[in-house]
């Protein structure tokens, strides 16, 4: 099959990846364009290398279509697909030179030697290895290591590098070195650079594109600045660079109310009276007197960071990053100052403010006043109910219901931890069951991407009983 040319170089259509009965991607769909620096970021275990795979030819997806230059590509082996990968482990031959480990491939497709002398020198070139053909790679430094791994990858000229976290086993000074290095070495050779990371400073700083994911789908595609002052929800607020993420509602167009208190913003269109998450950065705040400012709150720690203060700074109950190149002491009173412009409406994740589900009533108990119900796999008890056995019920459950139990006494067992972000007050973890979703609000801070037993809180509830 043929997709309509133009200059998309890889397409994914509605990728769908499940392993062991787990999804683990959920029909993504991306465009890829020629020449582009493209990073796909995210937390560990979203699914970012499983898509490296599937482009590279590694993995073939459950469903969906992939395409390479306009052509469906599904089935065709990671050898005869125009793309190559660099890992992290870079596994060069450590008995080979640098010009031999570079050399290989062409060697094999049994290219003419003075066109593979040529081809090294000039990619020993551009990735600043002049003169080191006849080192043994043994000899060089791990970013150097990387560069000849780069080199051995671009040699034949693929249309696509694949990098799976190239740069994961150097040290910080090196890695910021090699991220300036990577980003012309794309640009010298024309290729199209699909890179991997969970590191979001470096998809800022390298990328043409950035495809932020979590838990096996996209959340966004945008540039780095787009991704940055435009987020289109709390996860990737969070996720790139530091944010004040606070729950609000919009009154109506360009209004919105945070912390009791009424906004003026640009955004529109998100009807009335409709809770929202804002988000809005520690740079976009400025610090004016109390008197000058909607939002008043007191400063109660303050941290030099070079070239500016980070404050953190307490409005009611709420806690809010500012930084500034001014500093306003521990216990002053400040006035916060935010344009329009740089608050950003989003809509919630979850959208509902609580959570509902139904259980059916399995075992009933009137002298003790207890019941026991079913939802997915798990039965569990709830205490001061009576209900006639075979009851279906609906449970209302706030956020602050929920909590992560110690192993083998959670109501649900093996629940996944999809978010975690702190909204000034708590944080506000959206974790998921078999069949749904559910928002919990803690004030510990817990690991996403791990299986937790969740327990509810009854004395909460509202419990009715749901008409057949
Ligand atoms: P990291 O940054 O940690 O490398 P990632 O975003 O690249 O993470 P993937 O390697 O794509 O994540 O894995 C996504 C999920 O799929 C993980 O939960 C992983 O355990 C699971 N997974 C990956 N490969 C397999 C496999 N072959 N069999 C079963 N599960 C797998």
């Amino acid at each position: 099959m043929k997709q309509a040319k133009n200059d998309m170089i890889v397409s994914l259509k509605d990728i769908f990846v499940e392993f062991d009965g787990e999804v683990i991607l959920n029909h993504i769909n991306l465009d890829i364009r020629d020449k582009e620096f493209v990073t796909i970021l995210g937390p560990s275990g979203c699914g970012k290398t499983t898509t490296l795979r599937i482009i590279g030819g590694f993995l073939e997806p459950d469903e969906g279509e992939v395409f390479f230059d306009g052509e469906k590509i599904n089935g065709i082996p990671p050898h005869k697909r125009n793309v190559n990968t660099v890992f992290q482990k870079y596994a060069l031959f450590p008995h080979l030179n640098v010009f031999d480990n570079i050399a290989f491939g062409m060697r094999i497709k049994k290219l003419p030697k003075d066109e593979i002398k040529r081809r090294v020198k000039e990619m020993l070139a551009i990735v600043d290895l002049k003169g080191y053909e006849k080192r043994s790679v043994s000899r060089l430094s791990g970013g150097q290591q990387q560069r000849v791994a780069i080199a051995r990858a671009l040699v034949c000229d693929p249309k696509v590098l694949l990098l799976d976290e190239p740069l994961g086993a150097l040290d910080l000074k090196l890695r910021k070195n090699m991220q300036d290095e990577l980003k012309q070495i794309q640009q010298k050779t024309n290729t199209t650079f699909i890179y991997v990371t969970h590191d979001q400073e470096e998809a800022l700083t390298m990328s043409d594109t950035i495809v932020v994911m979590n838990n096996g789908v996209i959340e966004q595609i945008g540039s780095p600045t787009d991704i940055y002052n435009e987020p289109v929800n709390a996860f990737v607020a969070d996720f790139i660079g530091e944010a004040n993420i606070i729950n609000g509602t919009m009154l109506g167009d360009c209004r919105v109310k945070v912390l009791g208190t009424e906004l003026e913003c640009v955004d529109k269109g998100f009807g009335q009276n409709t809770p929202v998450d804002i988000v809005i950065r520690p740079e976009d705040i400025e610090v004016v007197a109390p008197e000058e400012a909607k939002l008043v709150g007191e400063v109660v720690d303050v941290v030099f960071k070079g070239v500016h203060y980070e404050m953190t700074v307490m409005v009611g109950n709420c806690e809010w990053i500012i930084h500034s190149t001014e500093m306003s002491p521990v216990g002053s009173k400040i006035g916060m100052k935010i344009i329009p412009f740089n608050i950003q409406i989003m809509n919630k994740m979850f959208l509902a403010t609580e959570n509902t589900f139904f259980a059916e009533v399995v075992s009933a108990y009137e002298e003790e006043n207890y019941i026991e119900v079913k939802k997915e796999d798990s039965v569990f008890r709830i205490d001061g109910y009576f209900f006639e056995e075979g009851t279906r019920l609906r449970i209302v459950l706030p956020p602050s219901a929920l909590s992560i139990a110690g192993d083998g006494v959670g109501d649900i067992d093996d629940v996944y931890i999809e978010s975690v972000i702190f909204k000034g007050e708590h944080n506000e973890i959206i974790l998921e069951s078999d069949e749904q979703k559910w928002l919990m609000q803690s004030d510990q801070d817990e690991q996403v991407a791990t299986y937790v037993p969740l327990k509810f809180d009854f004395s909460q509830a509202t419990i009715t009983v749901e008409e057949a």
